[in-house]
């Protein structure tokens, strides 16, 4: 297991890698949370990866973060908001040189893992896979994507994504990680919350033109003086490709207030509105909205970050 892989988090992007890995013949091993959850799991005959209507079970060993094995490469697949606590009780057992994959999506978990691992090397990644839980330990491949991967010091691509080409695992070697991290988290600044305060699908956003014509002026100007300009070229262009895309959708955000699920916010638009008061760049138009979206979580009983 030197060279194997240990997945934080059996949902639905942990479900999605750790299947495909071991559909590869690769060796790896989930780390669930605690004993209750490693006893629901081993009462089960495994993971299972539903992808074009077929189901597929892969019995992948699991432990809880208290078991003793080095960790030589570790693929965080919790929440963003899960993320540093997650890794934080693992800490301990990742090797001198151990690689730290972060699937979070927004920016600011994985600066804060970064910041804990000061020896590891910690590899961003941002995915445009698509993948949602239908019950416990399984989870449906939903929308092919891509993922990129870079490290915040624009390192080389590291020998090991050899395994995920062999695992089928789409994925693109970055000197930019941050670059696409910020597009990511700009489109969806421009396109979630509004669906979440307008209860619509994402089509329903054209609508409401002008709403997301003025959020994307503001989300431009607040990348290009984060020092992001090549994330603010055709931005509102590609808001408008996406809404037109995804029509009949519902957002990520407006599945995760209906079900009644906490949010990423923070590290979406929170982070947004964050870096803008720390470059004092104004953004009056996403204060505002992110201000809407608190006052409709809170309404709702949900965490406001
Ligand atoms: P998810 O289905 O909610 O899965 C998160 C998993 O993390 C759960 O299984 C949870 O365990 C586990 N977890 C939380 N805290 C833990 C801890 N301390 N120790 C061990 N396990 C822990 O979330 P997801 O949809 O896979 O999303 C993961 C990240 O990927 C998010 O940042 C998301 O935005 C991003 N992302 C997701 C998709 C997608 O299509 N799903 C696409 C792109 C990006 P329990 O099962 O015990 O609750």
């Amino acid at each position: 297991m030197a060279d194997g892989w240990h997945v934080l988090g059996a949902g639905s992007l942990g479900t999605l890698w750790a299947t495909r890995l071991a559909r590869a013949g690769l060796p790896v091993r989930l780390i669930l949370r605690d004993e209750t959850r490693l006893s629901a799991y081993n009462a089960q005959a495994g993971l299972t990866l539903n992808e074009h209507g077929q189901r597929q079970t892969f019995a992948i060993p699991a432990q809880t973060v208290s078991a003793d094995q080095p960790i030589q490469r570790l693929l965080v697949a919790c929440k963003a908001y899960d993320a540093e606590g997650a890794v934080a009780a693992i800490a301990h057992r990742l090797t001198d040189k151990a690689d730290v994959l972060l699937l979070q999506n927004g920016l600011g978990s994985q600066d804060a893992v970064a910041a804990m691992l000061p020896a590891a090397r910690c590899i961003f990644v941002s995915s445009t896979e698509g993948a949602y839980r239908d019950e416990d330990w399984s989870a449906v491949f939903a929308g092919q994507g891509a993922n990129w991967l870079g490290d915040a010091q624009r390192g080389a691509a590291p020998s090991w994504l050899d395994a995920l080409q062999q695992a089928g695992i789409p994925h693109q070697w970055t000197a930019d990680i941050r670059q696409r991290l910020w597009r990511k988290l700009a489109l969806n600044c421009a396109i979630n919350p509004l669906t979440v305060l307008h209860q619509c699908r994402n089509g329903e956003l054209s609508a409401h033109a002008e709403e997301v014509t003025a959020l994307c002026a503001e989300l431009g100007a607040l990348l290009r003086r984060a020092g992001q300009p090549g994330a603010a070229e055709g931005l509102l262009e590609q808001v408008q490709q996406v809404i037109a895309a995804t029509a009949a959708n519902y957002s990520s955000m407006y599945q995760d207030v209906a079900q009644g699920r906490r949010t990423e916010i923070r590290y979406l638009l929170g982070h947004a509105c964050a870096t803008a008061t720390a470059l004092d760049c104004p953004v009056p138009r996403l204060n505002q909205l992110r201000l809407r979206l608190i006052e409709h979580l809170s309404a709702r009983g949900l965490p406001c970050d």
